[in-house]
């Protein structure tokens, strides 16, 4: 990371799980964010796929400035008009009765993997508990999401967790059908997975947990915390390989930046459920669904996804052209806004922590150092899986914004020797 820019801080009383140094961002407008010294970055992560309406938007503040004045927080004991508002839009973007409303992508999950357990319980009683992930998913870090996300960086540390899980290869569908079986709940999966790689679900492996699911009687649950809100050029991302969950959980977009996180539930589970088996004190308090609400609008517009789709055709396009261009370049990957290239080779065989960043500075990868180098470019991306650079910007990036960064990538590219 550059020495001199006076914005990165390396003395933040922050724990060691995050990065040594770290750059202080102040401000932003669009897709552009400037730090505390003023140097200004383009933005290609999003704030790890939240921000997908860009920054400084007076029209986001003000809806969270009137909500304040009125009311912030009320508990789950009381309704507001804004959760209501929010909550009915949401039952009506599939075959869902209930939203839950949380606070994060882990909890919405954790509260997904409570709710398929419950499920199994009460309709076929003891001895349906397991739980099936996959190959490279990221599902969170509390302890239940924490123990379908197998990868061993994440968990070793924490073992053990909880029993019941078994892990199969990722659009394996021989292994599915041999692991799968009546003792499960059930099944949460990633249409792409956002940190493990950016592996994109094939739509016959997606026709094999339909079938798995629907014949077993588990719970389907997309986990579409990265993907959910038309990040990939369908709404859903499950719609885009035709994957049929019963259970969806939403996280990222959805607050506008704040933290809220949603379960969408079919009745079939919501009839199950009785008063007080789980809630949260703050998830879905009227500021953030009151965010929400206007976020949801925008997402679901049909002509906004129909955007997205023309941009990530653009930005495919793109790549393209880059990795012709440099031999270190390897795949492209991913879908819609959420797109990656592999940049050099697999460095090692463990996952790196792709929301650190906090490579060994003395020996650093290709990746790492595109990264570096891009940053201090005034270019902003993510990684993800081993060696995968994370494309993930406001939705509401231009294409001529996506060539300013493209042009930024192949000048970097270019210097680390290509
Ligand atoms: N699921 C997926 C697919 C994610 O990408 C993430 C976050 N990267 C999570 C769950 C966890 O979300 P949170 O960090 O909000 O707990």
């Amino acid at each position: 990371m550059e020495r001199s820019n006076p914005a990165i801080i390396k003395d933040a009383p922050f724990p060691n799980c995050y990065a040594k140094e770290l750059l202080c961002i102040a401000k932003g407008v669009g897709v552009w964010l400037e730090d505390t010294g003023g140097k200004r970055y383009l933005d290609f992560a999003g704030g790890i796929a939240v921000n997908a309406l860009g920054y400084g938007r007076e029209d986001l503040a003000q809806r969270v400035y009137r909500q304040m004045q009125k009311l912030t927080h009320i508990s789950n004991l009381f309704i507001t008009e804004p959760a209501l508002e929010l909550s009915g839009k949401m039952v009506k973007s599939g075959d869902f009765q209930a939203v839950q409303f949380l606070n994060s992508g882990s909890e919405a999950n954790e509260t997904a993997l409570k709710y398929a357990r419950l499920y199994a319980l009460r309709k076929k009683g003891p001895g349906h508990h397991k739980l099936l992930c996959f190959t490279g998913s990221f599902h969170g870090r509390t302890m239940g999401a924490l123990s379908v996300t197998p990868t061993a960086k994440y968990q070793d540390p924490f073992q053990p967790l909880i029993p019941g899980v078994v892990v199969a290869g990722f659009n394996d569908t021989a292994d599915l059908t041999k692991k799968l079986d009546g003792s499960f709940a059930g099944v949460i999966v990633e249409v792409v997975q956002g940190e493990g790689g950016l592996e994109v679900m094939t739509t016959e492996f997606a026709g094999a947990l339909n079938r798995a699911c629907s014949e077993l009687d588990l719970l389907l649950i997309a986990d579409e915390v990265q993907t959910g809100l038309s990040r990939t050029g369908s709404f859903y991302a499950a719609e885009g390989v035709g994957l049929r969950p019963d259970i969806v959980t939403l996280a990222k977009p959805l607050g506008g930046g704040l933290p809220l996180s949603a379960v969408l539930l079919p009745a079939k589970v919501n009839e199950l459920i009785h008063p007080g088996e789980h809630g949260t004190t703050f998830g879905g308090g009227p500021v953030t669904t009151s965010l929400g609400s206007m976020i949801w609008d925008t997402l679901s517009e049909p002509s906004f996804i129909e955007e997205v789709r023309q941009k990530a055709v653009f930005l495919t396009e793109a790549l393209e052209g880059l990795r012709g261009s440099f031999p270190f370049l390897g795949r492209i990957k991913g879908k819609g806004l959420l797109l990656g290239l592999e940049v050099g080779g697999v460095q090692d065989k463990d996952v790196k922590d792709s929301e650190i960043q906090d490579k060994d500075p003395e020996t650093p990868d290709l990746l790492t150092r595109s990264l570096e180098d891009m940053r201090e470019a005034g270019l902003l991306a993510l990684r993800c899986g081993t060696n995968v650079l994370r494309i993930a910007p406001p939705l509401i990036i231009t294409k001529e914004e996506i060539q300013i960064g493209i042009d930024i990538m192949r000048k970097v590219f270019e210097g680390l020797g290509g």
